[in-house]
């Protein structure tokens, strides 16, 4: 369901401030969208040529509640939605301007190779892709190759419903070999507070946090980094009982160099191999 659309003057609108009669374009194809709907469904825009295949139309619900939720969130004048980038040929779901972030909202499947396609386009106008996947379809007991290609950089999970309630979020998980063992309650983050600060990996204490801290750009406040940061261990059950599942799964739990050996070998090694198989492996199960 498409609910954005710009008028005449280039101005983006939203559905609810539209009206029938007029035409406006869609911001991605460019094409000329009405509005219809009434009782019975929302207001939404819709092509008037129907054989263009265009994303837009093919949005959930929950996607735009995602997106309305960064609008309603981000500082005023700073946050874009359906950002063309011409260059690249890509449009942005959200973009934070003064950042150079695009938050990518992923409902439906993708590929490790297409987001990384993405995030590459992005890099190379110097803007980065922070990833929020709907937990309608990831966040399952098996992750998908794009949620093995992502542990390594800075992503999120939401469950927004379609009437906008719901969060952002972080969480502690033990992942093994693609397989979801255990998952902790959700870590409701404030889209808002972009932390930039580096910490030793030796700092802390979740073998998740050490690695975050060679892998990951930043963090958000509220996520379990923050947490890590802002709570003793002593103090927080929550990180408490992420260590000790830790130290249950992870057996050999050592330290310094050959911790970061290992790290290392898989990063840049074994783990590009590992995708491919993944890829491999979902398309020959579509
Ligand atoms: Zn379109």
């Amino acid at each position: 369901m498409q609910l954005y659309a710009f008028d005449v003057n280039n101005r983006l609108v939203f559905s609810s401030q539209a009206h029938k009669q007029k035409n406006y374009t869609c911001p991605e194809c460019k094409g000329i969208v009405r509005l219809r709907g009434g009782l019975q469904r929302q207001n939404h825009f819709f092509h008037q040529e129907a054989v263009r295949a265009c994303r837009q139309s093919g949005k959930s619900v929950q996607h735009l509640s995602v997106q309305n939720f960064f609008l309603d969130r981000l500082p005023a004048g700073e946050c874009a939605l359906e950002h063309s980038f011409p260059e690249i040929g890509r449009i942005g779901d959200v973009v934070w301007i003064p950042k150079r972030i695009v938050f990518e909202i992923q409902c439906s499947f993708i590929t490790a190779a297409e987001v990384q396609a993405r995030n590459n386009d992005y890099a190379s106008l110097g803007f980065r892709v922070i990833w929020i996947l709907h937990d309608a379809r990831y966040n399952k007991p098996h992750l998908s190759s794009m949620e093995l290609y992502l542990s390594n950089q800075l992503h999120y999970y939401t469950n927004m419903q379609q009437n906008g309630e719901g969060i952002i979020y972080d969480q502690f998980s033990i992942i093994q070999h693609s397989r979801c063992l255990h998952l902790f309650a959700p870590l409701p983050i404030d889209v808002c507070l972009l932390q930039q600060q580096k910490f030793s990996k030796d700092q802390f204490e979740l073998d998740v946090i050490r690695k975050r801290q060679l892998t990951w750009d930043g963090f958000f406040s509220g996520d379990l980094t923050d947490l890590a940061v802002k709570e003793s261990l002593e103090k927080c059950a929550y990180l408490q009982k992420a260590r000790d599942l830790e130290n249950r799964y992870l057996t050999h739990k050592d330290s310094g160099l050959r911790n970061f050996i290992k790290d290392s070998l898989y990063a840049y090694l074994l783990r590009p191999y590992y995708l491919i198989f993944q890829l491999f492996l979902e398309r020959c199960s579509k």
